[in-house]
């Protein structure tokens, strides 16, 4: 009857959380054992200027496991949800530093390399300090380390954020405000940090052939521009997208339409014959 049947779907969806909970604990402790063997590794997107010259690229998380590998959709926010992110961040971190003397060797001109970290890494203690010491340690000087913040990362504790950004600036670490436009921030935030680039939001990208979105996307150059911060727009996928931010002004691109995030040792060749402009 129809309440035995009621009972069973209500059993029947108590098992279907019980596997996804399952699932979830079983990836967790993966994740754990993965930490401890280092099975992360960035993966390099290079990013162009107008001429399509490389003049940076974003270090990508991807989980190696055994041979197959993993994109961050599948399980950063696990990694998140658990303390797990800042030592798989400052693993990433450190092979992007160990990494310079290599691009730097192939490039006629430096070739930055920017990482993304979660608040939870911004908000370490001793960040900034092992930060410097990482930097010295790597024998980096010159501006080579870009790091990413997405918008709301700022407002967990604004003027710890902005203090960090500063004491980093003088170790010449820059930062860039990533996916732009998608937090729900009121803009007097960008007047009060020392940040260097914005992140156009791959959102914004693919909306550019609607005219309200291309307004948007223009108004956001301008207003960077206004406060000499450059702009990269993300997931530029299309010639008629590049060539519709090159118009608008828009400073860097990175998306599939020039290079697709790669393994370090793809990476490297890529560098070795195109330079790097700056
Ligand atoms: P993001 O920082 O906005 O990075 C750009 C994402 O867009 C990357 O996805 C990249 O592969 C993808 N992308 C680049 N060009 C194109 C394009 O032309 N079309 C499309 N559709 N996508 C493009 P990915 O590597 O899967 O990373 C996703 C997100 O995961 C990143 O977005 C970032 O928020 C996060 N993430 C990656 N690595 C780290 C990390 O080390 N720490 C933290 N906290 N987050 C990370
Ligand atoms: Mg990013
Ligand atoms: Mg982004
Ligand atoms: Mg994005």
């Amino acid at each position: 009857d129809a309440r035995q049947k009621g009972e069973n779907q209500a059993g029947f969806f108590r098992k279907d959380i019980e596997t996804k909970s399952s699932q979830k604990l079983k990836l967790k402790a993966e994740l754990e054992l993965a930490v401890l063997n280092k099975k992360f590794i960035p993966f390099y997107q290079p990013y162009v200027d107008k001429d399509k010259n490389i003049v940076g690229a974003e270090a990508l998380l991807r989980w190696n496991k055994n041979g197959k590998i993993l994109l961050p959709g599948k399980f950063l926010s696990i990694l998140e949800d658990t303390s797990l992110i800042v030592d798989v961040e400052s693993m990433v971190l450190n092979q992007v530093l160990g990494d310079f003397k290599t691009i730097k060797s192939y490039c006629k001109h430096l070739v930055p390399i920017s990482v993304n970290l979660s608040i939870q890494s911004l908000m370490q203690k001793h960040l900034a300090q092992s930060l410097v010491s990482n930097l010295k340690y790597f024998g980096i000087n010159e501006p080579f380390l870009r790091i990413e913040i997405i918008e709301r990362s700022f407002f967990n504790d604004f003027n710890y954020i902005r203090r960090l950004i500063d004491e980093l600036r003088q170790s010449s670490v820059h930062f860039a405000i990533d996916d732009f436009g998608t937090g729900y921030s009121s803009l007097s935030y960008l007047t009060k940090l020392n940040v260097e680039f914005l992140k156009i939001d791959i959102s914004f990208v693919r909306g550019l052939s609607n005219t309200q979105t291309k307004n948007i996307t223009k108004s956001i150059i301008y207003l960077a521009h206004s406060l000499n911060l450059k702009t990269i727009a993300e997931g530029v996928e299309s010639m008629e997208q590049f060539e519709i931010l090159k118009n608008m002004d828009c400073d860097y691109f990175q998306g599939y339409l020039f290079y697709k995030p790669l393994p370090k040792e793809e990476f490297f060749e890529i560098i070795k014959c195109k330079g790097g402009v700056l």
